[in-house]
Order: C-alpha cells, then sequence, then structure tokens
C-alpha cells in the first residue's frame, strides 16, 4: 500500500514560515522511507498529518490511491510508533500487545493466537508475561511495534523510535527493523534526524529542510550525488572548503577539483568532502622545498578504533579532516609538522548562490 503526499502545506501560525511547504512524495509498499532533517525541518508535522492528527491546509494525502486528507486517523489503517512510546504500565506485555485488539472485540481465542504471533515476530515469546518496568528500553519499543502490528496496518509511522535508547541497541535494532518490515512488507515512514540510521535502515530517503523536501531518491543517489550545498553538508559529515574558479577547475591552494560544467573563471565555489575520501601521499623524493612549503601540513594524528584522523592544515589556513583505515596509515608513517599531496577526488562542488 503505497503512501503519496501530495503538496502539502501546514502553517501552525499566521505571521511566521510554514512548519511544512509544499511537501510531495511517494512511499513504496513494503519499504522503509525516512523522513530526514534537521530539528524543525517539519518532518514530525508532515508525518501527523500523513496519520490524520494533523490537518494540512493544502495538499493531498493518498494511501493506496484512495485520498485519506479527510479520514479519521482510526480509519487509515496506520499503526504508529513514537520515541519512548509509553506502554500501559499495569498490563502485561501480553496485555498491552493484544490493548488494540480488545478494543476492537476480537475473540478471545484469536486474540491470543495473534499476539503469540507478534511475540514471536518482534523476538519476544518469553517475555509476554513481565510488565513493562522489567524490560530494557530496547525490548519495549519492541512491545510497542508489536502492539502498533497488532490490528494489521497497511502504514506504520514511525517517529524517531530509537531516539530514547543508547548507541548500541539503537544500532542492534535499525538491523531487527529492517528484517520486521521485509517480513511483514508493511509501508513504512521514519522519521529521523540521524543520517547513519537513514543511510542504514531505508530503501528511500526524502530530506527536509525547513519544511521543504530538498532531495528525494536511494541513500546511495544522495549520498553520492546531492542536490544542494545543505544535502552535502548533512548527508556524510563533511569538511567544507571554499575556493574559486579558473580554467574549468575550482583551485583549492595546492590542488584543485574539477568545477561543475560552464562555471564562468572568478566563481566562488563551497567544495564538500568527506574525511575518508580524501586521499593523501608523501611528496615526491624530487620536490624542491619551495614547492614542500606550499603544501598541506599534518597537524595532528589521532587514533579512533579501526582509523587514524589526521587534522591538515591547508596552505589557506583551513584546517580539514582525512580519515584513513590503520593499515593505511601505518604504510605512510606521518608525523606532525609533515607535508603531504593530497587528493580531493570525489569532492561536491556547488558554485556559490546556491542554497
Ligand atoms: P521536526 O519533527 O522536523 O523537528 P516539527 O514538524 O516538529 O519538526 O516542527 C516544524 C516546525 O513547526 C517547527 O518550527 C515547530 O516549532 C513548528 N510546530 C510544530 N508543531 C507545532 C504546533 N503544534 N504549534 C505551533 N508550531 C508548531
Ligand atoms: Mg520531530
Amino acid at each position: 500500500m503505497s503512501v503519496v503526499v501530495d503538496g502539502i502545506v501546514k502553517n501552525f501560525t499566521v505571521s511566521g514560515p510554514p512548519a511544512v511547504h509544499g511537501a510531495s512524495f511517494s512511499a513504496p509498499t513494503g519499504a522503509i522511507t525516512a523522513l530526514l532533517g534537521p530539528s524543525g525541518s517539519g518532518k514530525t508535522t508532515l508525518l501527523r498529518i500523513i496519520a490524520g492528527l494533523e490537518e494540512p491546509d493544502a495538499g493531498a494525502v493518498r494511501i493506496h490511491r484512495e485520498d485519506v486528507t479527510k479520514v479519521s486517523p482510526r480509519e487509515r489503517g496506520i499503526g504508529f510508533v513514537f520515541q519512548g512510546y509509553a506502554l500501559f504500565a499495569h498490563m502485561s506485555v501480553r496485555e498491552n500487545i493484544a490493548f488494540g485488539l480488545s478494543v476492537k472485540g476480537q475473540d478471545r481465542k484469536e486474540i491470543a493466537a495473534r499476539v503469540d504471533e507478534l511475540l514471536a515476530l518482534v523476538q519476544l515469546s518469553e517475555l509476554g508475561e513481565r510488565m513493562p518496568a522489567q524490560l530494557s528500553g530496547g525490548q519495549r519499543q519492541r512491545v510497542a511495534f508489536a502492539r502498533a502490528l497488532a490490528p494489521r496496518p497497511k502504514v506504520l509511522l514511525l517517529d524517531e523510535p530509537f531516539g530514547a535508547l543508547d548507541a548500541r541497541v539503537r544500532v542492534e535494532l535499525r538491523q531487527w527493523l529492517r528484517a520486521l518490515v521485509a517480513q511483514t512488507q508493511v509501508t513504512t515512514l521514519l522519521v529521523t534526524h540521524d543520517q547513519e540510521e537513514a543511510l542504514e535502515l531505508s530503501d528511500q530517503i526524502v530530506l527536509m529542510q525547513d519544511g521543504c523536501v530538498v532531495q528525494k531518491g536511494a541513500p546511495h543517489e544522495l549520498y553520492d550525488h546531492p542536490a544542494t550545498p545543505f544535502v552535502a553538508s548533512f548527508i556524510g559529515s563533511t569538511s567544507l572548503l571554499r575556493g574559486h574558479v579558473q580554467g574549468g577547475q575550482a583551485s583549492l591552494g595546492s590542488t584543485s577539483v574539477r568545477a561543475p560544467e560552464g562555471t564562468v573563471d572568478g566563481a566562488q565555489v563551497r567544495v564538500y568532502v568527506r574525511p575518508h575520501e580524501i586521499k593523501i601521499a608523501r611528496p615526491s623524493e624530487s620536490a624542491t622545498n619551495a614547492t614542500n612549503a606550499r603544501l598541506p601540513q599534518v597537524e595532528m594524528l589521532t587514533r579512533v578504533g579501526g582509523f587514524v584522523k589526521i587534522g591538515l592544515r591547508l596552505p589557506n589556513a583551513e584546517l580539514i579532516t582525512v580519515q584513513l583505515p590503520c593499515g593505511e596509515a601505518e604504510a605512510l608513517d606521518l608525523r606532525a609538522g609533515e607535508r603531504v599531496t593530497v587528493d580531493f577526488g570525489a569532492a561536491k562542488v556547488f558554485v556559490d548562490g546556491a542554497r
């Protein structure tokens, strides 16, 4: 059941900028679509509009080609999980999962069978009789998923569902959620501000900025081909360098990268580079001292697990971070103060003026 969001506008105030400003996208059936963006970019508002908890000023929501913009939340066939979604503290895990089904007046036996099925689905079969207080945060969130899935929703809406959990559990639950969606084939919309979570978990990313959708596509498309400087800076922890264009090349002091087709000489550009995409090497033996003096200089080296982070001072005084696997760093055997050549091969170049 696909979800289509078509030109949604939402204003909370008369004078301020809209919380959602003409957002459109389509979430394919059985896949995970991440709504990604910084805090305040309108993700939750958009999700609440899809759920029917908020009414849009303009635009439409369609679920499986049916316009549901005026349909009540209960009749949209949607399940929700929010950050720190409260379970009923006085009810067991089983009772929590059964809650939505009991309200619907289903047969007791049927309910018990469905709860067993859901407990197995979220890998908590042993813990059905526990109370929420006797569960870890990750287990509690899995009960929340089971409760949301109990009435067999067509669509699952998740708002920062792992936001309150510690980092290790968050990462574990990513694999778990992927498997859950693959198994249930429920169309899933995931709100997150965590680009790594979106990159790892989703089939499609809808990236939001100031209430607008700025780019949508497969995670690798946004990563490899960011449409705007904002996308480049938001996805993939980038460093920003400034340069100017001469003969089709954006000059960055000791090195240069290709400028976008048709950029005029003298144009100012912003160049986004990722720490692990920068290549460095020792200058050739034959290089003169004068040439060497114009090369970037290693300022510090820090071992971080399997990587070495290298702080590199460029000739224009900008400091960038290069990240190398330990093996490569050992082979280079660099010391603070040494000069290196750099290659910004995969850098993304934007002519100034773009948003
Ligand atoms: P996100 O989930 O991306 O952090 P939100 O959708 O929560 O963003 O908020 C988008 C904008 O709308 C923010 O500027 C926020 O302050 C505003 N906003 C959200 N909900 C309300 C509300 N109920 N009343 C007034 N302003 C709101
Ligand atoms: Mg939010």
